[in-house]
């Protein structure tokens, strides 16, 4: 719609008309998938929050949160605001956002609450106003939101939240991130305890220092893992879960962990880690009866544990954020 003069001239009324509106749906992601911590994470293919971005007459960045979390609506509170205000800094200030965000996952949920809608942010503006950022563009905008949410601009979740499929984050000096596609019949089975983990808190309980001979572990891992992706070799893919670093830290922040492992490995997974930060917990297998299997068996693990739990059974996403009707 055009801004006529009577627009204008009402102005002063704080009527705010929506130019344009666009839709849009951010993926949840899984974030150091066992042994690649920090380097590596995957797209959810239907869990996602979703976002609706509006192009407003009056200046201005305005958040609306519904669904889960309670979030602050306060543009610099809220990852999906700082974004904004980066991204508005490159545009002349003749009109404002409202940025309307549906959230279906839960903050401090370790599958990439915030970096959903840091990442959904950098897409919906870009395709809202009609911006060709790159997606090594769009990963830097929604870095900062994921600065504000834990303190660090890491990408190994808005990276995929973006791109889709698995994303390697070689380097960050420059920016070298490589998509990996995952192989066609990987599923990824999640339990979500209702309790939170802080990003932050979770990264403040780490090592500073790692044994030599545990590196070369890790790191034959993580390039295990990454032939297994490529290779489609499933077995491989199994062989290569396993982080021996920060898995043994963080497994005390989740109720019962070990048991959920040992009931996803009886249960036929290729492997089962902390996802991000915890508290969720994923479980990666070849074929989706494998995934559902899985599900059940975490049920039975937290059925009588007095923890509230969601769980999830999906397909590793083939695109990331997206636009949707
Ligand atoms: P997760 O791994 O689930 O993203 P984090 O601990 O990294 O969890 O981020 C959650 C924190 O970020 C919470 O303190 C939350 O209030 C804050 N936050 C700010 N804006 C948002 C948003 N739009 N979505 C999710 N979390 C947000």
């Amino acid at each position: 719609m055009q801004l006529n003069q009577e627009t204008i001239i009402n102005q002063d009324l704080k009527e705010n008309i929506v130019i344009e509106e666009i839709k849009v749906f951010a993926p949840a992601t899984v974030a150091n998938v066992g042994c690649a911590f920090d380097i590596l994470g995957f797209a959810l293919e239907n869990i996602g929050d979703e976002m609706i971005f509006r192009k407003t007459s009056t200046p201005g960045i305005k958040i609306i949160s519904k669904g889960l979390g309670n979030l602050p609506t306060n543009p610099e509170k809220n990852v999906a605001g700082v974004v904004a205000i980066e991204m508005m800094k490159n545009e002349d200030s003749s009109f404002g956002l409202e940025i309307e965000i549906n959230k279906k996952i839960n903050p401090g949920s370790g599958i990439g609450s915030s970096a959903a809608s840091a990442s959904g942010a950098a897409f919906g503006i870009s395709k809202l106003l009609n911006r060709n950022y790159s997606t090594h563009e769009l990963i830097h905008f929604a870095m900062q939101g994921e600065k504000l949410a834990s303190g660090a601009e890491h990408a190994d979740n808005v990276a995929p939240a973006i791109t889709g499929e698995f994303a390697l984050i070689r380097g960050y000096h420059p920016l070298d991130m490589i998509v990996i596609k995952a192989p066609k019949n990987l599923y990824c089975t999640v339990i979500h305890p209702q309790i939170e983990i802080k990003t932050k808190e979770a990264r403040e309980m780490l090592p500073k220092e790692v044994a030599l001979k545990d590196a070369v572990i890790q790191w034959g891992n993580v390039a295990g893992l990454i032939a297994g992706l490529h290779q489609s070799n499933y077995q491989l893919i199994g062989r290569s879960l396993q982080d021996i670093i920060i898995e043994p830290q963080r497994a005390k922040l989740i109720p019962g962990f070990y048991n959920l492992k040992m009931a996803a490995m009886d249960s036929g997974a290729l492997g089962c880690s902390i996802s991000g930060s915890g508290p969720s917990v994923f479980a990666l297998s070849e074929g989706i009866e494998t995934a559902n299997a899985i599900k059940a068996a975490f049920d039975k693990v937290y059925f009588d544990k007095g923890i509230d739990y969601h769980l999830f059974v999906s397909a590793i996403g083939k695109t990331g954020s997206r636009l949707i009707q």
